[in-house]
């Protein structure tokens, strides 16, 4: 493998740009697009009555002025509960209703189900990106970061360049089944290690093991029905956690998907920081660069490009501070006043 130059992070604004919902919108999203179709997830119904119980919203009457509890306020709350064994009023196993797991499986589905209706045709500039770096023959010299669930980069990869293969930092237990995906190849390989997860990756946590579902029609499907584990039969589950939650680096997949964006990282000349706002709540993030500069002083150039159009001038020189004030080396910080799509077509040179 080409050693990695450049390591792109790819945030929410990423996304954004191609027509997703931003974390805070994504359930008035769906309630409010989705309501009158008739393909919904089968806990629907248990949905209505969670929002309705939770956080005093009647979904069947929302609008767009509706405010509805993030994703990740939401799916936290839920996986606390269930860290600590507890539960809530009308939502336990041993009472016969819907448990917490069950609905944090619910709103999963969900997600899935929003992201993969949103992003059906994007915008392309993912691939613009994947084509520049081709012709600058950077591919291969490149890995990236996501944060994303999305996979907007992956298809991005696999539709253009069906010579390259993904690396996603963990094993497939259908590597070696499916006729279309095989473990990546040392010297054709670019690295996609999403440190939050995917939606199309099922986990079994019966055998502990992860199952990357190739195509769209595979992520309908899971969305759909609960996708059984081809090696025990039990159900597998998207594995997605929300990015300020802690706990999910427990996961043994994404524990590895973790390790090896340090070890990318400690190699990059440049670090480019795309559409990611620097939250001071995403520490998971904070920590493992934070590590990358005490224990190995790497000090490559780190660009910010995380501008869009009708971006207020005081949250950019907030963002930029966030940036500076967090890293050791301030003068290798540059903010960039650059979009996610010119970055994607021209570069930064
Ligand atoms: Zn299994």
């Amino acid at each position: 493998m080409a050693a990695v130059e450049d390591v792109i992070f790819l945030g929410a604004g990423a996304s954004a740009s191609e027509g997703a919902p931003v974390q805070k919108d994504l359930f008035r999203e769906f309630f409010r697009t989705d309501r009158t179709r008739r393909s919904h997830p089968a806990g629907i119904g248990r949905l209505e009555r969670f929002f309705r119980d939770f956080f005093g919203i009647d979904v069947r009457g929302a609008s767009s002025d509706t405010m509805f509890p993030s994703f990740e306020e939401t799916l936290g709350i839920l996986e606390i509960a269930m860290d600590r064994g507890e539960s809530f009023k009308g939502y336990s196993v041993a009472s016969g209703t819907p448990d917490v797991q069950t609905i944090r499986e619910d709103l999963i589905f969900l997600i899935a189900l929003v992201l993969n209706r949103t992003l059906q045709s994007p915008r392309g500039h993912h691939r613009e990106l994947v084509n520049r770096l081709d012709a600058e023959g950077r591919m291969l010299r490149t890995a990236f970061i996501s944060l994303n669930y999305d996979i907007l980069i992956d298809n991005a990869l696999t539709e253009m360049h069906p010579d390259i293969d993904i690396d996603y930092g963990v094993e497939f237990t259908n590597y070696h089944r499916e006729r279309d995906w095989k473990v990546p190849r040392k010297d054709r390989s670019v690295f996609l290690l999403k440190i939050h997860g995917s939606l199309n990756w099922l986990y079994c946590p019966t055998c502990i093991s992860l199952t990357l579902t190739p195509h769209e029609r595979e992520m309908t499907r899971l969305v759909e029905h609960a996708v059984p584990c081809e090696q025990c039969g039990m159900p597998m589950t998207p594995i997605i956690t929300p990015p300020t939650y802690l706990k999910g680096l427990t996961n043994y997949f994404l524990h590895q998907i973790m390790h090896a964006s340090s070890e990318v990282l400690r190699n990059a000349r440049r670090i480019i920081f795309c559409g990611y706002s620097f939250p001071d709540a995403d520490l998971l993030v904070r920590y493992m660069l934070k590590r990358l500069e005490l224990n190995y002083d790497p000090r490559p150039d780190i660009l910010v490009l995380n501008s869009y159009e009708g971006k207020r001038q005081t949250s950019k020189v907030m963002e930029e501070q966030r940036y500076k004030r967090f890293f050791r080396h301030k003068e290798q910080v540059r903010y960039l006043d650059m979009t996610f799509s010119d970055f994607c077509r021209n570069g930064v040179g």
